[in-house]
């Protein structure tokens, strides 16, 4: 292992002038050489570029909110920096290149090709602002262009990794230049083979801490967040959550699977193959301990309630008076792959096959109408999925006393409960 250590800071860390300059406290002692910071856009910049592309795909009025965002990055300036600053004008070129982007033809045939163009915009202005205001605080750091590490494919918005490619970019251009300084770089952002620009799934930017942590086999990687580490239940749902002081690497992937948003669900495997540990910490509370995610080997002794909501349940029965065979089951699972549609819950009976899935309008409409003649098929939507891992035999029932139960499946670990309209902040307590 070498001696690199990697930080992350999501939007929230870095939402205006205030959280820029704390998350420049939380570096004062701790930036270093060997040391990569990863950043996410400000806020709520990726939305806000997704509305404008929307906007400009039907051929809307798009000044007012491009005014909006531009305004929102250069009043953050304001509070970081000294008038006549040359990040203003950096921060004014960065939005005459959007701009053109924006004029150029947006259309829905190239619509996610034009998406990575310009919602990449919020991560590379960020990126520029933290690392002028950290060079300015004296902490002299480098800033890195994440499109010339990360290689992906053209599969734009959702690009995969071309881990070959990337890793020899790190190693022959990022290793030498970290053993110098510190450096910033971008989250979420990539490259093709034809130099356009990619991007890795929403929220990405943990991933890409994950993947160039594993590309340069780091130390450690540590995210920073508005909460004190990986909590065992959803703060925004259940009351009563508790701090992980660790966490295998089995139980976190898991919880990302089943929704839980305190990570990204890409970011634990190449972690875990590497065993390079990850804390999740506050950027509140920086000296606090948070969570430490390695190889515990253990379950842990609480267990992971999460609820993943915006569910469709969806349920083929045979038509034929024959029964459920493994054919049928391939079959579905077919066009779900072809709409690489995720299954978070299955049940079979005799005479057919329910499914969970996440719910997205145009894939589910496509799902069914490929499978109708083969099936008669029911669907709800809008239903809520609990899933709560390694629960223990006893205990947590209440979680779901009074809930309307659509379908529920136990395992050894796991209990999942589809049900609908779940009450927002209920006593997670055991007892
Ligand atoms: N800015 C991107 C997003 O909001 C990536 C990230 O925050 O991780 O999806
Ligand atoms: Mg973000």
């Amino acid at each position: 292992m070498t001696k690199i250590e990697i930080y992350k800071f999501g939007g929230a860390s870095v939402k205006d002038a205030e959280s820029v300059k704390n998350m420049a406290i939380i570096l004062r002692n701790r930036l270093r050489k060997n040391m990569l910071i990863v950043v996410s856009a400000m806020g709520k910049t990726t939305n806000a570029l997704e509305k404008i592309l929307e906007l400009r795909v039907s051929n809307q009025d798009i000044s007012e909110n491009s005014s909006i965002i531009k305004s929102f990055h250069i009043e953050i300036c304001k509070g970081l920096f000294e008038s006549g600053h040359r990040i203003f004008s950096q921060v004014e070129n960065y939005f005459i290149q959007l701009d053109k982007m924006l004029d150029a033809d947006v259309t829905p045939q190239n619509y996610d090709e034009s998406y990575d163009q310009i919602v990449s915009f919020g991560e590379l202005i960020s990126s520029r602002i933290v690392m002028e205001y950290l060079c300015d605080q004296g902490m002299v750091c480098l800033w890195q262009d994440a499109r010339e590490l990360i290689m992906t494919s053209s599969d734009y918005r959702f690009a995969a990794v071309n881990w070959e490619k990337t890793k020899r970019n790190c190693e022959q251009m990022l290793r030498p230049k970290l053993e110098q300084f510190p450096i910033v770089t971008q989250g979420f952002i990539g490259a093709d083979g034809k130099g356009r620009t990619t991007t890795l799934g929403r929220e990405g930017s943990d991933f890409t801490a994950a993947i160039l942590a594993s590309s340069l086999k780091a130390k450690a990687v540590t995210i920073w967040k508005d909460v004190p580490g990986v909590l065992h239940v959803d703060p925004k749902v259940f009351s009563g959550a508790k701090l992980y002081e660790e966490l295998d690497y089995l139980q976190a992937a898991q919880m990302t699977y089943y929704g839980a948003s305190v990570i990204h669900p890409k970011t634990i495997k190449p972690l875990a193959n590497l065993k390079i540990p990850l804390f999740v910490k506050s950027f509140l509370e920086p000296d606090a301990p948070g969570t430490k995610i390695h190889a515990t080997g253990q379950k842990n002794p609480l267990p992971s309630i999460i609820l993943k909501r915006k569910q469709a349940m969806i349920s083929f029965r045979v038509t034929d008076f024959t029964f459920i065979e493994e054919r049928h089951i391939h079959q579905i699972y077919g066009q779900l792959d072809g709409l690489s549609l995720r299954v978070n819950m299955l049940q079979t009976s005799p005479v057919g096959v329910t499914i969970i899935v996440d719910h997205q309008l145009f894939k589910l409409q496509k799902l069914i109408s490929s499978l109708d003649k083969v099936f008669s098929i029911r669907y709800n939507e809008n239903l809520d999925l609990l899933t709560i891992l390694n629960y223990e035999e006893g205990g947590w029932g209440h979680l779901t006393d009074g809930l309307e139960i659509l379908l529920e499946q136990r395992t050894r670990n796991t209990i999942q409960i589809v049900t609908r309209n779940l009450n927002p902040v209920k006593e997670a307590e055991n007892g």
